[in-house]
C-alpha cells in the first residue's frame, strides 16, 4: 500500500506540475520615462547636464523598483524593465532585484516598450508625460520636443503612452497602470480606458508642478500596481484599426519636404507628412527612423 501510495503521489506530481507552472507564469513589462517622475519639472532634473539629475535618476529608479517589487508580490514571475527616457541609460540597475532584466539605450525595435514581444501579460508605465498637443502637461512632448509638434494615429493626436499602449496591444498585452502627472494620466486613460494610476504631481504649467515627496510616490505606485495586478483580468489590450495611418508634424520645413521625396510619405502641409503601416510594429519602426536618422550618425 505504501509503495502504491507513493507511486500515485509521484505520478500525480509528474502529471500535474508542468501545467501548473505554465499557468502561474506571469510576465510584466515596466516601461520607465522620467518627465512624470516625482518632482521633475525642468531640464535640471532630466539629463546628465542638469544639476539635479543624479538625485532624480535615483528617484526614477526607486519608482521603477517600487513597481517591480509590487508586481512580484502580486504574482508576477518575470519582470522586464525598459529604460525609456533620454539616452536610455538613466536607471541605476544595481538597485533592482537580481531576477529583473533591464533594457537600455537606443535605437531599438519597439522603442519605449521594447521587450513587449516576450509573451508579456501586463504592461506598466512609470514616469510618463503628456503629449506635445496637451496644454497642461509638465514637459509635454511627443517623442522629440526638439523636432516634432504632432503625432497622430488614425487621425487622433497621441501621447507616447497611447502609442506605446497600441504597440503592446499588437502583442495582446494590456496596459494596467500608469504613473505621472494628472495630464499624462488623463491622456492615456482617454485612449485605453480606466486603468490604475499613481498621480506623482499635479501640473501647474510646462515647467511647474505641485509634487508628492519621493517616499510618498514610491508608496502610491506600489499600492496602484498592487490594485492593477488584482484587476488584471478587467484590462483589455488596446487594439487600433489596421492598417494604421500616422501623421507627423515637424517644427521645421526641410524634414517634411525631403521625406516627401520618398513614395511612402505624403506631404499633407508645409510641416507635415503622412504614412501608412500594416501594423503598430511597422509604424513604430518608421517612427524610430524619423526621430533617429541623420546622415552623420556614428558609428
Ligand atoms: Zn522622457
Amino acid at each position: 500500500m505504501r509503495i502504491a501510495t507513493a507511486l500515485v503521489v509521484v505520478l500525480l506530481t509528474v502529471v500535474t506540475l508542468p501545467p501548473m507552472r505554465a499557468q502561474t507564469r506571469m510576465r510584466v513589462l515596466i516601461s520607465v520615462d522620467m518627465e512624470g517622475v516625482v518632482g521633475t519639472v525642468t531640464g535640471d532634473q532630466l539629463g546628465p547636464t542638469g544639476f539635479e539629475y543624479g538625485r532624480f535618476r535615483d528617484f526614477m529608479t526607486r519608482e521603477a523598483v517600487a513597481a517591480a517589487t509590487a508586481a512580484r508580490a502580486a504574482g508576477a514571475t518575470d519582470v522586464i524593465v525598459a529604460d525609456a527616457h533620454g539616452n536610455g541609460e538613466n536607471l541605476l540597475i544595481e538597485q533592482f532585484p537580481s531576477d529583473v532584466r533591464v533594457i537600455r539605450s537606443w535605437p531599438r525595435q519597439l522603442g519605449m516598450v521594447a521587450g513587449v514581444d516576450q509573451q508579456v501579460d501586463a504592461v506598466i508605465f512609470i514616469g510618463y508625460h503628456a503629449s506635445t498637443n496637451n496644454m497642461k502637461g509638465v514637459r509635454a512632448h511627443t517623442f522629440s520636443s526638439a523636432t516634432l509638434t504632432r503625432v497622430a494615429l488614425n487621425g487622433v493626436n497621441v501621447s507616447e503612452g497611447s502609442w506605446a499602449a497600441a504597440i503592446a496591444g499588437h502583442f495582446n498585452a494590456p496596459v494596467i497602470m500608469i504613473s505621472g502627472d494628472d495630464a499624462a494620466i488623463a491622456e492615456v486613460r482617454s485612449a485605453v480606458g480606466n486603468i490604475e494610476a499613481a498621480e506623482t504631481k499635479r501640473t501647474l504649467g510646462f515647467h511647474s508642478a505641485m509634487t508628492l515627496t519621493p517616499q510618498a510616490s514610491y508608496d502610491l505606485i506600489a499600492a496602484r500596481v498592487k490594485a492593477a495586478m488584482g484587476r488584471r483580468s478587467e484590462f483589455k489590450p488596446y487594439k487600433v484599426t489596421t492598417p494604421v495611418t500616422v501623421d507627423v508634424s515637424f517644427k521645421n520645413y526641410t524634414a517634411a519636404e525631403t521625406l516627401a521625396f520618398l513614395p511612402m510619405f505624403e506631404r499633407t502641409d508645409s510641416h507635415s507628412i503622412r504614412f501608412r503601416a500594416k501594423d503598430m510594429v511597422e509604424a513604430e519602426a518608421v517612427r524610430t527612423f524619423l526621430t533617429t536618422y541623420r546622415p552623420d550618425l556614428t558609428p
